[in-house]
């Protein structure tokens, strides 16, 4: 009777009941061994790579089982929000093309029969939740002071006992309805904390998906359920959230792991079905200072946002492969026996994530990356380029848009054939890599090989000058230069020129090398024939008596 009284003291404009929730938030009608999962972060606004990590995990889970995967925010800590945090997280996973099946859209709207998604808009809902449990005795006002918790503290940290507000140190626990009431109308302020009915040589177990069987304490502390201001702690809203929303699969952060054994006593006295947890190791990074490893660091590492991707360019498919890589090991021996399959088609397997933190490795994303990018045709690189420049680099938009038939013909290069060319690794590569098609973007300079005096680099190129023929198919070029070089007193093959070098002034790749220098300015291109053919007959022959004047 006293904690009815007690409840609708504490609650009494909660008109709706546990029992209600349950049948406003049905069991979901999904096929056996659906995973619902979630990711569920504040909105800070700053899409961490660690969160995308998660997020990515978190998706692949559920549509693996054909479930569900939803974004829900939790915006219980004020202090972490920021203005459209929203927003910026449902951008930030837009732009890896992760798309939740439900949750919210932007900072008002969302969808999916299972919201508010997010937390803010739920308070009732927590907060029906709590009545019943204090109903129930399981949960209690606290009138503790600061200064009283304080106080616990430093006896706690003096007697070497776990800190916090349990057992006779929970003040409150069992306080009357009288001496609650008279409190309330003196004003006084109050949390409602949970009455753990943890003992202190509990134990406590779950199957982790990714870490294995853990056992820790039970948890004996009389947590905090509803603040001041009658808001949720995330542990409590966490509990409520998950049942409510039928998540199958709580994927998150191992720094969660220390808080399991609260959550699961939170859903045991709620009389929910705990989910299954899966606590992901976050990703880590070779410390330059200390040699040692640590976590991968907002402060430190510009590549822990994911925004740094799309800033530097590198393409969002190449990132998700990348984190496939991480998530799953056995993903690569999979993608070299499946060489032609798409990433999406590797069967995710949350058993199968590393215990430990895997090492971020910019070497292999830039590979992958590479690898990817070789795999555009010209058209889409043009796309994908233009897309990127728009944003970020207005002279190199503004050059390939302006004629964009040289600008694809520039990037078929060595592309759409059998072993296309794999130099482009993110797309602010481009302008540099690109830069001798443009006299905007070209100082000009030849970086000629040294070991040609400059006299015979002359009789190459005025030699090569005379006989340069723009319309010879690309099988007569280099067999053009072979016989140029010969009669110029080169071998025709390096190998000829090894064994008898005195014979030689070089051998007809050095010859061609500087007919390279001479055109593109560069020692290492592509294709020498295809630039040719893309940069027209008169700029050839101009580069070319352009060098002869340098020498
Ligand atoms: N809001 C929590 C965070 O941002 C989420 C943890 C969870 O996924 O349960 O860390």
């Amino acid at each position: 009777m006293n904690n009815k009284l007690m409840a609708q003291l504490l609650f009494p404009n909660i008109n709706k009941s546990p029992a209600d929730y349950e049948e406003i938030y049905p069991p979901r009608n999904l096929p056996e061994g659906a995973r619902v999962t979630r990711f569920a972060p504040s909105p800070t606004g700053f899409l961490h790579f660690g969160s995308l990590f998660a997020a990515f995990v978190s998706q692949k889970a559920a549509k693996a089982s054909g479930g569900i995967f939803y974004l829900r925010i939790e915006d219980t800590d004020k202090k972490r929000e920021v203005e459209n945090g929203v927003s910026g997280m449902v951008n930030g996973l837009k732009d890896f093309g992760i798309i939740p099946d439900e949750g919210m859209l932007n900072e008002t709207e969302e969808k999916g029969s299972y919201g508010p998604y997010i937390q803010s808009k739920r308070t009732p809902i927590y907060q029906a939740y709590v009545k019943s449990l204090v109903e129930q005795g399981l949960a209690y006002p606290c009138f503790m002071t600061e200064d009283e918790i304080a106080s616990v503290r430093k006896q706690q940290e003096a007697e070497k006992k776990l800190p916090g507000i349990y057992g006779d140190y929970a003040k409150y626990r069992g306080i009357t309805y009288e001496d609650a009431k008279s409190r309330i109308e003196a004003g006084e302020e109050y949390v409602v904390r949970l009455l753990s009915p943890g003992k202190p040589e509990g134990k406590v177990s779950f199957n982790d998906a990714v870490k294995g069987k853990i056992e820790m304490p039970e948890n004996i502390l009389d947590v905090v359920l509803l603040k001041k201001d009658g808001t949720p702690t995330y542990h409590f809203a966490h509990a409520v959230d998950d049942h409510l929303m039928r998540t199958t699969d709580v994927t998150r952060g191992d720094e969660w792991i220390s808080s399991a054994p609260i959550h699961l006593q939170l859903f045991r006295v709620l009389g929910f079905k705990a989910p299954r947890y899966a606590h992901i190791s976050p990703i880590m990074k070779e410390d330059m200072e200390t040699g040692g490893k640590r976590k991968l660091s907002k402060r430190k590492d510009p590549e822990a946002a994911v925004s740094y991707y799309s800033s530097v360019g590198i393409p969002k498919e190449a990132v998700l492969e990348y984190l496939l890589t991480i998530a799953n090991s056995n993903y690569e021996d999979w993608k070299l026996a499946n060489k032609n399959a798409a990433p999406s088609e590797f069967k995710f397997a949350l058993n199968k994530m590393s215990k430990a933190g895997a090492l971020f490795d910019l070497i292999k994303l830039t590979d992958i990356s590479k690898n990817y990018i070789s795999t555009l045709s010209a058209e889409e690189v043009y796309d994908r380029v233009s897309e990127w420049a728009q944003a970020n680099d207005e002279v190199l938009y503004r050059l390939i848009t302006e004629d964009e038939n040289y600008a694809k013909s520039i990037f078929a290069i060595e592309r759409g054939n059998a072993k296309p060319r794999k130099d482009i690794s993110k797309w602010d590569e481009v302008k540099d890599y690109i830069s001798y098609f443009y006299d905007e973007l070209w100082d000009r300079k030849r970086d000629l090989p040294e070991n040609l005096s400059n006299e015979d680099m002359r009789l190459i190129l005025e030699t090569y000058e005379k006989l340069y023929n723009h319309d010879a198919p690309a099988e007569e070029w280099f067999p053009t230069v072979r016989n140029m070089a010969e009669s110029l007193g080169y071998a025709k093959t390096p190998k000829l020129y090894k064994k008898t070098p005195e014979l030689y002034k070089g051998h007809a790749g050095d010859v061609a090398g500087v007919i390279r220098a001479a055109v593109t300015g560069r020692r290492n291109t592509p294709d020498l024939y295809e630039i040719m053919q893309t940069l027209g007959k008169d700029e050839v022959i101009k580069r070319i008596s352009e060098t002869i004047g340098l020498l």
